[in-house]
């Protein structure tokens, strides 16, 4: 009895060991795996070496239409595409994706260069 009095006026007098989510947010580890923010679409060359190596097939690269696609609802956060990209375009983000109502999937499209420009990149 006394035991338990004692932990009641302890935790009476303590801040409360959870947080008011979604008012207070927990502040990321640092290099935390949150989410794949997006690609660089402008330096994506359509490879395909992220689609190849994503163990959960949460990307889609089609170099005729020089379109990535990912599907967040597919995505491990495992970082692996980020890693593997020779051009360094996928960028990760520490925070956590929010929920969402529906199963979009986010999709880029490379503008098409204007002339020179192409020749230029290689
Ligand atoms: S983070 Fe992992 S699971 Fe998500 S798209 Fe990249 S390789 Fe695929
Ligand atoms: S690995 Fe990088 S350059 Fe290659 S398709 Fe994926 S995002 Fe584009």
């Amino acid at each position: 009895m006394l035991d338990m009095l004692g932990n009641i006026f302890k935790n009476l007098g303590s801040k409360p060991a959870t947080r008011m989510y979604p008012f207070e947010k927990r502040t990321p580890y640092k290099n935390a795996r949150g989410r794949v923010e997006g690609v660089a679409i402008e330096n994506c060359i359509f490879c395909g070496i992220c689609a190849k190596r994503c163990p959960s097939d949460a990307i889609t690269v089609k170099k005729e239409e020089k379109s990535w696609e990912l599907d967040p609802f597919k995505c491990i956060i495992c970082g692996v595409c980020a890693e593997s990209c020779p051009k360094k375009c996928i960028s990760m983000g520490e925070e956590h994706r929010t929920s969402a109502l529906k199963k979009e999937k986010a999709k880029y499209v490379q503008p098409p260069k204007a002339a020179g420009e192409e020749k230029a990149a290689g």
